[in-house]
């Protein structure tokens, strides 16, 4: 088990021809992983864990600017990623950083929070509709937990309905992995499939009475599966729902938010959640979620008790009112949009012209890309391996996502490396 990364690196770079150089290539990212597995569990964990992923995925990193990223070797990707959904202006984008810079001189970590609080409340209640007000923490999972116990604290009510499969963090109520989990911290959790309304309608025969909320997705964004868009039907049904018991509707936005709509990723369907969960983009790379919710449950919400010594902090909340102000000055939604589509039209094209069958799916900001029959991700892994080889750092399994900073010399150069990856995926499977 141990160093089984790092050795697995250190045969790559004796073995591999591919990028600046195979030796010196691997060199500082394998150390690191050497000395990680020593000092740090299995090396790496989380999402950002590269061991699942293809060998030529770099596991450390040095800087990032715009669209750009470069690994521990030194060596530079388009970043088709942005840290998982944060970056969505781009890596330091100077707009977000001079006010970050400014903040810095005065303080971050103090006895309570700056007049930067009131003011960024104010602007996410002005901007997204469903909101009356705000509560900031740091993570997505930090959100949507809050969400689940403000809706428990407003109904007296215990279960909790979420869809199969879906990410919401990981707490021990949505936790997929469930080693170190009791059964007893999810025995309140109930599961429905994502835009099927009668596995919803047939779970409130026994748990009505009993149901606090339900948690929703904007869209349906489960690794190792096509993305697939809401139904607004189903959307509009789980409000009436909702509405009828008395339980609240929650989003999930954490992952959308700010890369599909501004105000909301269900305001283009015109369904308003009771409760949103915010994080990842909304402060350009920053730490900081929120939930933002509706005057029902604001007398709910200030009587849980949710805090954290970092909840306050003054920098990355002037971060989020930099993001938030760019990011609709320069309409990075469109900017996004314009670029995503670049990309997908460009894939779309290269795999008809290699003869591969392939499913573009999500969104052009949060775009995703499977070959058919491919259920085992075969050809995923070696398309997106090939792709990191040539310095565009997509992923395998997950959606990717797109910043305002990537520009369309970006995209072609991004296409370049895709069109080769192709190439290789007919010379070893063949064309569909
Ligand atoms: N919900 C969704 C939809 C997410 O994508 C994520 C993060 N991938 C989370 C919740 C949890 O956010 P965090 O990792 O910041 O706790």
């Amino acid at each position: 088990m141990g160093g089984s990364n790092a050795e697995k690196v250190a045969s790559l770079s004796a073995t591999t021809s591919a990028g600046a150089g195979a030796g010196p290539r691997l060199i500082m990212d394998a150390e690191l992983r050497s000395r990680a597995q020593r000092v740090i569990p299995g090396g790496m964990y989380g999402h950002q864990a590269v061991a699942n992923l293809p060998p030529h995925y770099p596991q450390f990193f040095v800087e990032g600017k715009g669209a750009r990223i470069r690994d521990a070797n030194g060596v530079e990707y388009i970043d088709l990623m942005c840290s998982y959904g944060p970056m969505v202006l781009g890596h330091r984008n100077p707009v977000v950083e001079q006010a970050v810079r400014r903040q810095m001189r005065r303080a971050d970590c103090l006895n309570g929070p700056t007049e930067h609080m009131v003011r960024l409340a104010e602007l996410l209640t002005q901007n997204v509709p469903h909101a009356d007000w705000a509560l900031f923490c740091k993570n997505g999972t930090d959100a949507t937990t809050l969400c689940v116990t403000i809706a428990r604290a407003a109904t007296k009510r215990r279960k909790v309905m979420v869809a199969r499969g879906a990410y919401h963090g990981w707490a021990a109520w949505c936790n997929p992995n469930t080693n170190g989990i009791t059964e007893e911290e999810r025995s309140n959790i109930l599961y429905y499939e994502y835009n099927d309304l009668d596995s919803v309608i047939g779970l409130l025969a026994e748990h009505g009475a009993d149901l606090a909320g339900i948690v929703a997705s904007p869209m349906r964004h489960d690794i190792k599966k096509d993305l697939l868009p809401v139904d607004p039907e189903f959307a509009r049904r789980l409000r009436t729902i909702c509405d009828q018991l008395g339980a609240a509707l929650i989003l999930d936005d954490v992952r959308c938010a700010m890369r599909v709509d501004l105000r909301g990723s269900w305001e283009p369907i015109g369904v308003r959640p009771d409760l949103s969960a915010w994080s990842k983009a909304i402060a350009n790379g920053y730490p900081i979620a929120c939930v933002l919710g509706s005057d029902r449950f604001r007398d709910a919400a200030s009587s849980v008790y949710a805090t954290g010594s970092f909840w306050f902090a003054a920098v990355p909340m002037v971060a989020a009112l930099a993001t938030i102000e760019e990011a609709t000055r320069i309409d990075a939604i469109e900017m996004m949009r314009v670029a995503g589509q670049r990309l997908r039209d460009g894939l779309a094209s290269q795999a008809r012209s290699h003869g591969l069958a392939v499913t573009l799916s999500g969104t052009p900001q949060l775009p995703f890309m499977t070959f058919a029959g491919d259920g085992q991700l075969t050809k995923s892994y070696l398309w997106a391996d090939e792709c990191v080889k040539r310095g565009v750092y997509l992923h395998p399994f997950h959606n990717w996502f797109l910043s305002a900073a990537h520009t369309a010399e970006d995209i072609s150069r991004a296409l370049d490396a895709t069109d080769d990856a192709f190439g290789v995926v007919v010379k070893q499977f063949g064309r569909d």
